[in-house]
């Protein structure tokens, strides 16, 4: 028997368990996602749909040589002397369309958005996965404050829609590119002389990428970075006051923020803004989701003049364990609106005809395919959650009726069989609810 890759998980109409924690239901995940396009859409937000696999190189100069992510958790797939990688992140290859496109052309600045799957060979754990589902938005040309809080707006908008709470939204300022050298020494220099208590990562990342350092999760290190210098002292002018916007029109929308000087992003093209927005329901698993603005990108991934941009990127499974933290019950299913039991071969052709016609008039309907007892069909139908239940026997067929039965009234008509598909839309629009289940 085949099973899932490690890290990956099914997605079952009924939800399922994958390595002790819960992946919710089909019809959770397509809710989540209808709420996240509904906030996109009021942010003005578009969607764009990038390609699974994407150029090595695209991903290695975007994302950074020095992260994780590049160095050790990519899935690539060769073929034809080419590397491909399975996308670990979307900002790259959205980045990628926008200049291969020439999306600049549409005007103004270009508020895009994704849902879908990205791949991380990281260590499989609560929330943490191979395979996970990401939204995000990405905010191209604009170098405006208003812009980072936009994002950051958008964010909080979809949390808040998902009745979220518990959440914090860290925020800082890594500066622009020609203010961080300045600080990477000033962090080296502070380091330097604790070499000795640094772990072999932190004392490579020394030389390599020191802001690095201060994702640390060794205590002993956590324990250093009590004195270390800070970013907000290394920041130009122009940065400096960028940050001063953010904040103030955060305050400006009552958006709740705290500064981290601690803040910093594993992945190379950040410039000024980063943000995280955390939550009690993670614990170690890290953010909901974090972003920030990524003024360098562009050029990183070969633009000729920079593409100043902000977004960021949230995951779908990290949600649902802050949902399922609070007892948020994700939507379920919508049943079928009718049921057909049919006994006897007459009975079952008749049913099939009548199904075919109620699906033609917009219904949705379910038949046992197994069920040969009345008894056995009236437990499927129960199961199915349909309202009504159309019974076929065959005293109906000889009479040409159907018996229609109010599975929660557990009242019954008899209806002319003509009538069925009439009399049912009739019903269905006058009370949606004898049919639908609710969404939670
Ligand atoms: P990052 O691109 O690393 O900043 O990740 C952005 C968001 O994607 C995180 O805050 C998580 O919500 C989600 N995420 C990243 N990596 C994983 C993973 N391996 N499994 C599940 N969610 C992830």
């Amino acid at each position: 028997m085949f099973q899932t890759i490690r890290g990956t998980f099914d997605i079952l109409p009924d939800g399922a368990d994958s390595a002790g924690s819960p992946v919710p239901s089909t019809a959770a995940w397509l809710h989540a996602e209808t709420v996240v396009r509904e906030i996109m859409a009021r942010y003005a937000f578009e969607e764009i749909r990038t390609p699974i696999l994407e150029p090595l190189d695209l991903i290695a100069r975007g994302v950074g040589g020095t992260t994780d992510i590049v160095q050790k958790e990519m899935f690539t797939v060769e073929r034809s002397k080419e590397t491909y990688v399975l996308r670990p992140e979307v900002t790259a290859p959205v980045m990628r369309a926008y200049l291969q496109h020439a999306l600049a052309q549409r005007g103004g600045a270009q508020r895009l958005f994704y849902v879908g799957p990205c791949f991380r060979a990281e260590r499989p754990q609560k929330g943490r996965y191979r395979q996970f589902h990401q939204f995000g938005t990405e905010l191209l040309g604009s170098a405006d404050p208003r812009a980072d809080v936009d994002v950051i707006a958008n964010l909080r908008a979809i949390y808040d829609a998902f009745g979220v709470t518990g959440t914090r939204l860290r925020l800082n300022s890594i500066g622009d590119a020609e203010d961080r050298p300045r600080y990477r020494d000033a962090l080296r220099d502070y380091f330097a002389p604790h070499a000795d208590v640094l772990s072999e990562t932190s004392r490579t990342r020394l030389e390599s990428n020191p802001l690095r350092i201060l994702d640390t999760k060794v205590p002993a290190e956590i324990a250093l970075l009590a004195d270390a210098p800070v970013m907000a002292d290394f920041l130009g002018s122009e940065a400096a006051d960028h940050h001063g916007d953010v904040k103030e029109l955060l305050a400006s929308l009552d958006i709740p923020f705290f500064e981290d000087p601690l803040l910093v992003r594993g992945l190379d093209y950040y410039t000024r803004t980063v943000f995280e927005l955390e939550s009690d329901a993670l614990g170690a698993q890290g953010a909901l989701g974090a972003g920030g603005r990524y003024d360098g990108l562009a050029e990183a991934v070969g633009s000729k003049s920079p593409v100043p941009a902000v977004g960021y990127a949230a995951g779908f499974e990290r949600l649902f364990i802050a949902l399922a933290a609070q007892g948020i019950v994700p939507a379920t299913a919508d049943k079928p609106d009718a049921f057909i039991v049919a006994l006897g071969e007459d009975a079952e052709r008749v049913a099939l005809s009548i199904a075919q016609s109620l699906r033609t008039n917009g219904r949705s309907v379910d038949f046992s395919l197994d069920g040969k007892s009345m008894k056995a069909q009236m437990k499927a139908a129960d199961r199915s959650g349909a309202g009504l239940t159309l019974i076929l026997g065959q005293d109906e067929i000889t009479a040409g009726t159907v018996i229609v039965r109010d599975m929660k009234t557990r009242e019954q008509t008899a209806l002319q069989q003509a009538d069925v598909p009439g009399a049912l839309n009739a019903r269905l629009q006058f009370d949606p609810a004898a049919s639908k289940s609710g969404k939670a």
